[in-house]
């Protein structure tokens, strides 16, 4: 958070810097189940300790989490209601990995969720499109969201990777059918790919949806240097990406936009990242790539046929005008009858 904060230090003027409430537990369990929120709760209570592999609870850690949950509700709140324009909430820990039922992956409580929930609920928005951009997969949020009609969820994600989900075929289900849209991409991905998955499936899918605001799951884990993951997406690459996001906004919801952070595990792509982040937002030339090009490297092949496949799968082909949450009929999807 402070090399994000540093990133933004020499524009500080451009921003308001609100105070943030911690959020009520009730707003939690919208989209969390009580037994997972009373087993953090009671963690934390009781002195912390591991809720999974990568996912450690302490009192602090717990504040930290109602208060990240609490700025991405104020943001959202703001934004709808045009108090703000558009608004960057930079938190920790993040949230796209926390399922329905479950904490996981550095995630307590489902920040982009919640903030979701309370705009269909109370914000006055019909349709919320969550677009995740972070390198992982962000199984909570499609988790949650999985049968809503009312949410749009889009992600690019680095795959086979953790947690292991985000197939294309995996586009929703019963009235939330052909709303989650996955983009999975092999390790070695760059700036060609991901733009190529931005134009050709992430604009035309929002466009369709017609939401009312736009959140960004924004992690800066995709990068090269970043490491954790093997993606070959620079600075500039998350510019260009994070520019289409804003212009889209402002064709489809007024501009209404909120980038929420996520992962990210280079301070200094972190603070570069939320420095470009700062100057989309706020319409300023976008800084120099400081850090430069990703190594030399080809694109997998194996990540252009996700992007067509996806294409396919949604019916987004430039001209087509298909149903709003068009989906091709799978091949081979399992049957409801029993084996004779
Ligand atoms: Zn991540």
């Amino acid at each position: 958070m402070t090399a994000a904060l540093q990133g933004l230090h020499q524009n500080e003027a451009d921003y308001v810097w609100p105070e943030v409430q911690a959020v009520d537990l009730s707003y939690v369990t919208r989209v969390h189940s009580q037994d997972q929120v009373r087993l953090i709760t009671e963690l934390a209570q009781t002195g912390g300790g591991w809720v999974d592999p990568d996912t450690f609870v302490v009192p602090a850690s717990y504040d930290a989490a109602l208060l990240a949950v609490g700025a991405a509700m104020q943001a959202t709140s703001d934004v709808l209601a045009g108090l703000q324009r558009n608004a960057f909430v930079i938190v920790r820990p993040p949230g796209h990995h926390a399922t329905r039922s479950r904490a996981m992956g550095f995630c307590l409580f489902n920040n982009v969720a919640v903030a979701a929930r309370w705009a269909l609920d109370e914000g006055g928005a019909q349709r919320v499109a969550v677009l995740d951009v972070d390198v992982h997969h962000g199984n909570g949020t499609q988790d949650i969201f999985y049968d809503c009609p009312e949410v749009l969820y889009y992600s690019t994600h680095q795959y086979p990777f953790y947690p292991g989900t985000g197939r294309i075929e995996e586009v929703g289900q019963n009235d939330g059918m052909g709303t989650t849209v996955n983009v999975p991409l092999a390790a070695g991905s760059g700036d060609g790919v991901f733009l190529d998955a931005t134009r050709r499936v992430l604009l035309p899918a929002v466009r369709r949806f017609r939401p009312d605001v736009i959140l960004v799951s924004l992690g800066f884990d995709a990068h090269w240097a970043d490491p954790l993951a093997q993606m070959r997406l620079t600075t500039s690459g998350y510019g260009e990406i994070l520019t289409e996001i804003k212009a889209l906004a402002d064709e489809t919801c007024g501009g209404k936009l909120v980038f929420l952070l996520e992962g990210g595990y280079d301070l200094d792509v972190i603070e570069a990242g939320a420095g470009l982040a700062g100057s989309v937002l706020t319409g300023k030339t976008r800084p120099p790539d400081r850090i430069g090009a990703a190594p030399a490297g080809p694109e997998p092949a194996a990540s252009s046929a996700a992007v067509a496949a996806a294409v396919e799968t949604h019916q987004l082909q430039a001209g087509a005008t298909p149903n709003r949450y068009a989906v091709l009929a799978r091949k081979g999807a399992p049957s409801n009858r029993g084996a004779a």
